[in-house]
């Protein structure tokens, strides 16, 4: 018992041509989306768009951040020194910005005149 051919693969020489032609349109189609279809990474996120960090969030607790270097309680956080603040810690950004990215907070923005227990001194270039 035979099986039916499908219609695709019926290769009688008379019409595998006009076949051919008639079905290329339908291939194209179908293989547009493939050939365009794969997706673009998302571009990057813009840092300047980034929430700045509450004192409150639970993870900024933590780390004793204040976002005035001035409110730091020198008793709870011994190892703070004067002059110490986000903007010469190794884990800001951008330093030349009064609001920038910290390591430690990943998507949200510190203070540049804050501090936290996490600091590190920036390295002289
Ligand atoms: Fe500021 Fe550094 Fe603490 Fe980040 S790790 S909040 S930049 S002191």
């Amino acid at each position: 018992m035979a099986l039916p051919t499908p219609i695709l693969l019926d290769a009688t020489p008379a019409c595998t041509r006009r076949r051919f032609i008639r079905l290329l349109p339908i291939g194209a189609a179908l293989g547009l989306p493939v050939v365009h279809g794969k997706p673009k990474p998302a571009p990057p996120p813009d840092p300047s768009t980034f929430a700045q960090l509450d004192e409150r969030d639970p993870h900024a607790k933590a780390v004793g951040y204040v976002e005035d270097v001035a409110r730091v309680d020198r008793r709870v956080y011994p190892k703070f020194t004067a002059g110490s603040t986000c903007d010469n810690c190794a884990l800001y950004r951008v330093p030349a910005q009064a609001w920038s990215e910290c390591t430690l907070f990943p998507r949200k923005r510190v203070a540049a005149r804050g501090w936290c227990d996490a600091y590190v001194r920036r390295a002289a270039p």
